[in-house]
C-alpha cells in the first residue's frame, strides 16, 4: 500500500566487508511521500546503504521491507528495478548521441510492458507522460536537443527524468547536485520539492545549502556515521548536535 505509512523500512541492518562493518545495526524508516536527506562524512556508510535497498549489497542481517510487505532481502537487484525503486548514481549515464525525447522514450521502453512496443509509436498517454516529465525536469525547450549538448546540471536533470519515466515510488538520488552551478542546484531542489508528495525520495548530500533548501527547516535530516544512525532531526538541529559537529570536524 503505497498511499500512506512506511515506504522503506531499514532495520537493524548490518553490512562487513572483512570483518569491518560498513553499516552496523542501521535502522531507518521514511514514509510514503516523504523526502529524507541522508548526511555524513566520508566512509558513513551511505553508499552501502543505498547499495542494500538496491539488491546491489547483501546484509548479513537485518530486515529491509519496502511498503508494508514486500521483503526487500528476498528479491534479486533486477527484480528490485522493477518493483519501483529507482536509482540514480553521481554520474549522468545518459544517451548522449539522442535527443533528450529520444532518452526519456527509451527510458519508458526499459520498462518491460512497454518493451514490446518500443518501435512502433508511442500511445497518447505515452506521450502525455513524456510531456509531463519533460515540464518536471525543466527541459521542455530541449525536448529536440541532442543530450551531449546539454550542461552538466541539464543532463542530471533528463536522468531523473528517465528514472520518472517508469514511475518509481521511491527514488534514490546520490549526491544529485555535485558539480552544479548554484543557479542549477536551486532548480534541483526545486524539482525534488515537487516530486515530493508523489513519491519517496532519499538524497544522499553533501552539499549543507542543497539540503536546507530541500528540507525547508521542517524536514527530518539523518546523520549517518560509522554505519548507523548517529542524529536524526531538522538540519537546525543536527547541526547544532555535538556528537554530529565532533564527526565532521574531527575528520
Ligand atoms: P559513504 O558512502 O558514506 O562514504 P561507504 O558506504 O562507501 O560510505 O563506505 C562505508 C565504509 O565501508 C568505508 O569505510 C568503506 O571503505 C567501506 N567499504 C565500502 N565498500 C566496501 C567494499 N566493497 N569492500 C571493503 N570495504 C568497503
Amino acid at each position: 500500500d503505497f498511499t500512506h505509512g512506511v515506504a522503506l523500512y531499514l532495520d537493524d541492518i548490518t553490512v562487513s566487508f572483512d570483518g569491518f562493518k560498513a553499516l552496523n545495526a542501521l535502522t531507518l524508516a521514511v514514509n510514503v511521500g516523504e523526502l529524507r536527506c541522508i548526511i555524513g562524512p566520508n566512509g558513513a556508510g551511505k553508499t552501502t546503504m543505498m547499495d542494500c535497498i538496491t539488491g546491489k549489497t547483501r546484509p548479513d542481517s537485518g530486515r529491509a521491507h519496502f511498503g508494508s510487505t514486500i521483503d526487500l532481502l528476498r528479491l534479486s537487484e533486477p527484480e528490485i528495478a522493477q518493483i519501483g525503486i529507482g536509482r540514480k548514481f553521481q554520474k549522468p549515464t545518459v544517451y548522449e548521441e539522442l535527443s533528450v525525447f529520444e532518452n526519456l522514450e527509451l527510458a519508458l521502453a526499459a520498462d518491460r510492458r512497454v518493451r514490446a512496443s518500443l518501435f512502433s509509436r508511442l500511445t497518447g498517454t505515452q506521450l502525455d507522460h513524456i510531456g509531463e516529465v519533460l515540464q518536471t525536469i525543466h527541459l521542455l525547450p530541449e525536448a529536440q536537443r541532442t543530450a551531449g549538448l546539454l550542461s552538466h546540471g541539464q543532463k542530471q536533470w533528463l536522468e531523473i527524468g528517465m528514472l520518472l519515466m517508469q514511475e518509481p515510488k521511491l527514488l534514490l538520488l546520490d549526491e544529485p547536485v555535485a558539480g552544479m552551478t548554484d543557479e542549477e542546484t536551486e532548480r534541483t531542489a526545486e524539482l525534488f520539492l515537487s516530486l515530493e508528495g508523489k513519491h519517496s525520495l532519499v538524497v544522499v548530500e553533501h552539499d549543507m545549502k542543497f539540503v536546507e533548501q530541500l528540507t525547508e527547516g521542517r524536514k527530518q535530516v539523518t546523520v549517518l556515521h560509522e554505519g548507523s544512525v548517529l542524529a536524526e532531526g531538522l538540519l537546525s538541529e543536527v547541526q547544532a548536535n555535538d556528537k554530529v559537529v565532533e564527526v565532521y570536524l574531527g575528520r
